[in-house]
């Protein structure tokens, strides 16, 4: 069932969003050469307690971490840990934030240093990508519009798109309906004026097949090849959206 959020439970999400954001930016001042994975995770868990809010992700489904990041050929929940960053690694960070029992959902990729070309290209794109899908939110729009979106952008630079995972809707749980998929499909929900969803396109340098790890989180891609990661809540209004997880 989607839930429609009420105007006190919108508040108490754009409280969660701003501190999302506010870590990311603590991470993204101190991402670096060098630093292990494990550090970062530790320096955002300090801040979202420091914020009196809480790690959305730890012990989500035994997940035993409090952020997810992953690293170039990893696309989504990989485990901090003692690994360090090096010149060119392709790293995306995904952060949930709750609020007094409300969530946040966002992710970012980040390149330390520079990269080839094309992937500098992927990490730009998977970017923009997410801002083509969130452009043609509004009330009475089909869900089904975002994927459209995203998988005709996609598809335009030449990068796979991850089906497996999508978006999703976010409220009192980290996930809720709908589901808000990266492609196209034949799904005629429709976007409501108080709904609250995160998008979040995963695109590849290669082909979009994944497989999952041994430590049974990490998803990886296929042929090894980088991919890159965005992600925002947004509340879907009556003539657009508003992004929950941004500045
Ligand atoms: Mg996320
Ligand atoms: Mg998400």
């Amino acid at each position: 069932m989607i839930e429609l959020k009420s105007n006190r439970e919108i508040e108490l999400m754009k409280h969660a969003g701003h501190i999302n954001f506010l870590t990311h930016e603590e991470v993204r001042k101190n991402i670096r050469v060098g630093i292990s994975t494990k550090a970062l995770n530790d320096i955002a868990h300090k801040f979202i307690l420091k914020s009196g809010c809480e790690p959305s992700f730890l012990g989500f489904e035994g997940y035993p971490a409090s952020i997810c990041i992953s690293v170039n050929d990893e696309v989504v929940h990989g485990i901090p840990s003692k690994r360090k960053l090096k010149l060119g690694d392709v790293v995306s960070v995904d952060i949930g934030v709750c609020y007094k029992g409300y969530h946040s959902d966002s992710a970012n990729t980040y390149i330390i240093g520079n990269a080839p070309k094309e992937v500098e290209n992927l990490v730009q794109n998977t970017k923009e990508s997410l801002y083509k899908g969130l452009s043609v939110i509004k009330d009475g729009v089909k869900i089904s519009d975002i994927g459209r979106e995203i998988e005709n952008f996609a598809k335009s630079k030449k990068l796979g798109v991850v089906r497996e995972l999508v978006g999703h809707g976010v409220g009192r749980s980290i996930h809720e309906d709908p589901d808000v998929p990266n492609y196209y499909t034949k799904d005629n929900t429709k976007l409501k004026s108080g709904m609250v969803i995160a998008v979040e396109p995963m695109l590849t340098l290669g082909s979009r097949q994944i497989y999952m790890e041994e430590d049974e989180w990490t998803i990886k891609t296929e042929d090894g090849l980088p991919s890159a990661h965005f992600e925002h809540t947004v509340l879907v209004t009556k003539d657009g959206f508003v992004i929950l997880t941004g500045e």
